[in-house]
């Protein structure tokens, strides 16, 4: 291997600009060249890649988004696109790749290694954390630190009014921010996209804290929550708890912005240096990950099938703490 591309595709992740500057600077220590590839699949097919040197990566580190720019390709779904895109890596003489994203970006790159066979490593970068092969992935805990530092603020102003609010965080597939943001808030309930809980149950539990004087409260919905997004069930409730004054907070791309936490800026560091490790090693069409402290390849079909739902164990806390 000589010359390695790097991207950043899908959903954008606080961290990916730590992920790729440490991909580059371990790309330059072990003597590589280093290609940005911009916006994504795209940015591939629309040959938008560039030689990087010492400046681009300069101050990235502390910085959220990413300055290689993250993008959605629907023309990277076809085989004509695909062609494309490897077409023009040829033509830099780009002989590997690193790719930087949530599930579906790694969907796309395990397809990729399989038509063309180019060496080619993933990073988990989402705030969703539902990678397989991986405790964390890069901009999960950034995103848990917002959605809990954001619903603080909304706490002051429920419990000078006894209101009821209810906090829509991200998380379509799966509640890993919302179980986070419960637990680390003291959510009066959380509602996952892995878990049912019926209106009745939860009109039941604000009535039993309202008796218990705890007048203002809030619930924690992720927005792909079996029973509806934050607004759809203040709808139900509002009919069943006529007393109560709710309101309904989306917190949105606020979750995605920002400056990466500690925990997401040494876990992208590692995860840049073991992706170029893992090339230079001969560990292709896998993912970068850490578990249990250690660095761990698990390969990309594996780590896309094996999606991760939230742990029992992590509800069973946030129902104890609430009830
Ligand atoms: P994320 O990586 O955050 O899950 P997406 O699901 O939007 O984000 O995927 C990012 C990009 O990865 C897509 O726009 C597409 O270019 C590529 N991709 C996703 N799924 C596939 C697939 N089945 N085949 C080829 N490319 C895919």
């Amino acid at each position: 291997i000589k010359r390695i591309g790097v991207l950043t595709s899908g959903g954008d992740a606080p961290g990916m600009n730590a992920a790729i500057r440490a991909t580059v600077r371990a790309g330059f220590y072990y003597n590589l060249e280093m290609y940005g590839i911009y916006r994504g699949y795209e940015g591939m097919i629309g040959n938008e890649i560039k030689k990087l040197e010492t400046k681009h990566i300069y101050h990235v580190l502390e910085r959220g988004g990413t300055f290689l720019k993250s993008a959605r390709s629907e023309e990277f779904k076809t085989a004509e696109g695909r062609k494309k895109a490897y077409e023009n890596l040829t033509k830099h003489g780009i002989d590997a790749l690193v790719i930087i994203g949530g599930d579906g970006s790694l969907t796309g790159a395990h397809l990729f290694y399989n038509e063309y066979g180019i060496p080619s490593i993933g990073i988990p970068g989402t705030i969703d954390n539902d990678l397989a092969g991986t405790d964390l992935t890069i901009g999960f805990d950034t995103a848990c630190n917002t959605a809990i530092q954001a619903i603080d603020k909304i706490r002051d102003t429920a419990t000078s009014h006894d209101r009821l609010f209810f906090v829509e965080v991200m998380g379509r597939d799966a509640g890993f921010i919302a179980i986070n943001a419960g637990i680390g808030s003291a959510a009066a309930a959380t509602l996952i996209p892995e878990k049912k809980m019926p209106i009745e149950r939860l009109v039941e539990r604000l009535k039993a804290r309202t008796a218990q004087m705890k007048q203002s409260n809030i619930v924690i919905v992720a927005e792909g929550g079996k029973s509806g997004g934050a607004v759809e069930i203040a709808d139900k409730i509002k009919k069943q708890l006529p007393y109560y004054d709710i309101k309904v907070t989306i917190l949105g791309h606020l979750q995605r912005g920002g400056a990466p936490s500690a925990l997401d800026r040494v876990l992208a560091s590692k995860l840049g240096v073991a992706a170029v490790e893992g090339l230079i090693q001969g560990k292709y069409d896998v993912m970068a990950g850490i578990i249990n402290n250690k660095i761990v390849y698990t390969p990309i079909a594996k780590a896309i099938v094996g999606h991760k739902d939230v742990d029992e164990d992590d509800f069973r806390v946030a129902k104890i703490l609430s009830t």
